[in-house]
């Protein structure tokens, strides 16, 4: 696993478990017992020795300024971040008597855990974390701020199919990006993209941003947000109309193309191009590009879901290759997450403790559920892998929840986040390059395993640990409890229909690939995971679950007061918000040259952007690479990022997708003032 380098210093192997599609193999430098650089390295045949540049500072997340070294308990005012050193004894004993005391008191569900995607590990999460709260009969969260419309859409009409591998984007003769930016995330594709533009593919760009991909784009289409469902359909209806649909394959490997053609029929070309702001003649180009081009992959991202109408998008957008007989061969087909892939594998399997029937709080509605007074408030909120003030909807509400005096808060993570500084308890967590994780790609078909490279910093502590800890002083701990990381991974590798192999892989290579292969096609290698293995176009559930029906669409909520649509996609430095104390700079507002006339802005001002929920003060950056009546706020900011402390998320709405109790950042709308000063 080791390598000599220079004098002192060892090379180790890793994988990178960041809620991150790509799941990069990893060269770790190590020296003096520290961490002093992380490469790329060749393990992963898909990510090929390369990494994102904010993995590579990940040593100073390691042992930077911000890193929690030792527990604390709260010494000042709530959010003020002040804490007095404490013993991991005295902290848990403190954590685990208010756990006993809540529960006896309120009943297990006053006690909330939070948890999302610091670590995408499967042994960091979702094992004696949720044994404890399970057993406490604690309330569920629903981790639904990413993924869980476009999740329920997939799994609707594929059942989580697998997609297609990234490195079959190299054999595509078109490939369409809809509504995601591989340059600054999942960003492990974009050469193989390149490799197919090479060899002579066409590349259409779907998104409101010009993006550095679409400046190579043979066709790029810049939809209004929230307005992707009706373009899809309007490609569907035309694919129909023209007798451009695969009928044959509709007719043998799915159910509902006549529903599907009989809602989609409204959404003619024009009407479409009228209510996404795009000109008809580019959808009509790209409805007949995608009609006459083998092998065609649609890569389709996250920024349709989030929204109104975001299940219902990437419903209509997913079933784009099964109306047109897209599957079958490889470079043909979809990409969208492959988190079901490793169906094989269940990830609760070392809980040992089967779900509790306790209610169950959206994780987008945090503000409202730590703001309710009465019987139903939440006593107790334990934050781990997630940093919610920074990432949750309409912030300003989770931060009045989080200043309850009577609302005990731990927050268990490696750095001092904005969360933390509202903790009651802060504990030091240890960072996956110090301690035993097993994760696998959601982009990439890979499952890794790798063994601490370092010791933990300060006093940190694997999470595993820490749980165990506190089922065993709260009294719920049994014989028998899966508790090292070992006993973990034994007794969810287990789960596998492969069992003891893929254990065995997993030691001898460190890395393990899908049943279905390295790049399994669609229709040859992979095929649905429905119950009857169809696609279903229009599937029931759905159709059910969504408020007015499976592809309807609401029209654009901006009114007078607030004309801009405001999205927040990643960017090269803020992904997620983890690892974002690196990132210290002041961010702006982007916004296009006619929008920032029409305020008298211009570039480098002082601007406030608001809306009815809350307020950003930052500079202007005037950008002709985004559509007039959209403005950006990267995603994943701290409150360090900006002159008010807040982020997009205090503009962002609570409101929920049609699909998946989703997030609907992208139906924030917001005007923007040019302050005075300098
Ligand atoms: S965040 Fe993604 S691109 Fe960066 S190292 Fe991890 S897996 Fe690779």
């Amino acid at each position: 696993m080791s390598a000599a380098g220079h004098e002192g210093e060892r090379h180790v192997e890793s994988a990178c478990p960041l809620d991150c599609p790509d799941a990069c193999s990893l060269d770790v430098t190590v020296a003096g017992g520290r961490v002093v650089a992380v490469g790329g390295s060749e393990k992963n045949p898909v990510t090929r020795g390369y990494i994102c540049a904010k993995v590579r500072r990940y040593p100073e997340h390691m042992y930077g300024e911000a890193r929690i070294l030792h527990p604390g308990i709260r010494a000042g005012r709530k959010g003020e971040g002040v804490f007095r050193q404490a013993s991991w004894d005295e902290a848990l004993g403190l954590v685990a008597e208010r756990l006993k005391a809540v529960r006896a008191g309120r009943g297990g569900e006053a006690i909330l855990p939070l948890s999302y995607g610091g670590s995408n590990g499967y042994i960091s999460q979702d094992t004696t974390d949720a044994r404890l709260f399970y057993r406490l009969g604690a309330s569920r969260l629903l981790r639904t701020v990413c993924a869980a419309p476009s999740g329920a859409a997939a799994k609707g009409l594929y059942g989580k199919m697998p997609g297609v591998a990234y490195q079959d984007y190299a054999h595509a003769k078109l490939v369409i990006v809809w509504g995601m930016n591989p340059s600054v995330s999942g960003i492990h594709i974009v050469p193989y993209i390149q490799q197919a533009q090479k060899k002579g593919a066409r590349l259409v760009i779907v998104d409101p941003r010009r993006t550095r991909l679409a400046e190579s784009a043979d066709l790029h289409l810049a939809p209004r947000p929230g307005t992707d469902l009706p373009l899809a359909l309007a490609l569907i209806r035309w694919l129909f109309a023209e007798g451009r649909a695969d009928r044959e394959f509709l007719a043998r490997d799915a159910h509902g193309a006549e529903e599907l053609e009989r809602r989609a029929r409204p959404w003619t070309i024009e009407r479409a191009a009228a209510e996404c702001g795009v000109a008809a003649a580019d959808i009509e180009a790209l409805a007949r590009l995608y009609a006459d081009t083998n092998p065609a992959a649609l890569r389709c991202g996250w920024g349709p879901e989030r929204n109104r109408n975001g299940g219902s998008a990437i419903a209509a957008i997913l079933a784009l290759p099964a109306v047109a007989g897209k599957f079958g061969v490889r470079g043909g087909g979809y990409t969208l997450s492959n988190s079901g892939a490793w169906k094989e594998i269940d990830g609760m399997a070392a809980a040992a403790e089967p779900e509790p029937a306790t209610r169950q709080i959206n994780m987008n509605r945090l503000g409202a559920a730590l703001t309710e007074k009465g019987p139903r408030s939440v006593d107790l909120l334990f934050v781990y892998n997630a940093n919610p003030l920074m990432t949750m909807p309409d912030q300003e509400r989770v931060r009045a929840g989080l200043e309850r005096e009577d609302l005990f808060t731990v927050v268990f993570d490696p750095v001092m986040t904005d969360t933390a500084r509202y903790a009651d308890v802060v504990l030091p967590a240890a960072t996956f390059l110090e301690r035993t994780e097993l994760s696998r790609g959601y982009g990439a078909f890979v499952l890794q395993r790798a063994a601490a490279v370092a010791a933990p910093a300060g006093e940190a502590r694997p999470n595993h640990e820490v749980f165990a800890d506190l089922c065993r002083r709260t009294g719920v701990a049994r014989p028998g409890d899966a508790e090292s990381a070992e006993e973990i991974a034994g007794a969810i590798l287990a789960s596998s229909r492969r069992g003891p192999d893929l254990g065995r892989e997993l030691a001898k290579n460190g890395i393990a690939f899908l049943e279905e292969g390295v790049a399994p096609v669609q229709f040859v290698d992979a095929f649905p995971r429905t119950p009857d293995g169809k696609i279903h176009l229009v599937p029931e559930a759905l159709d059910r679950e969504a408020p007015h029906g499976l592809y309807h669409y609401e029209p654009e909520p901006a009114g007078s007061r607030f004309p801009l649509a405001l999205i927040s996609p990643a960017t090269d430095r803020t992904i997620s918000s983890t690892l974002g104390e690196l990132r210290r700079a002041a961010v702006p507002v982007a916004l296009h040259p006619d929008d920032a006339r029409a305020r008298g802005v211009e570039n480098g001002d002082r601007v406030r952007v608001y809306n009815e929920l809350g307020s950003v003060r930052c500079r202007a950056r005037v950008d002709t690479g985004i559509r007039p009546g959209v403005v950006f706020l990267p995603k994943g900011l701290w409150s360090h990022n900006t002159e008010s402390g807040t982020t997009a998320n205090a503009l962002s709405p609570d409101t929920l997708t049609d699909l998946g109790g989703g997030a609907c950042f992208n139906d924030a709308r917001v005007e923007v003032e040019r302050l005075g000063g300098a």
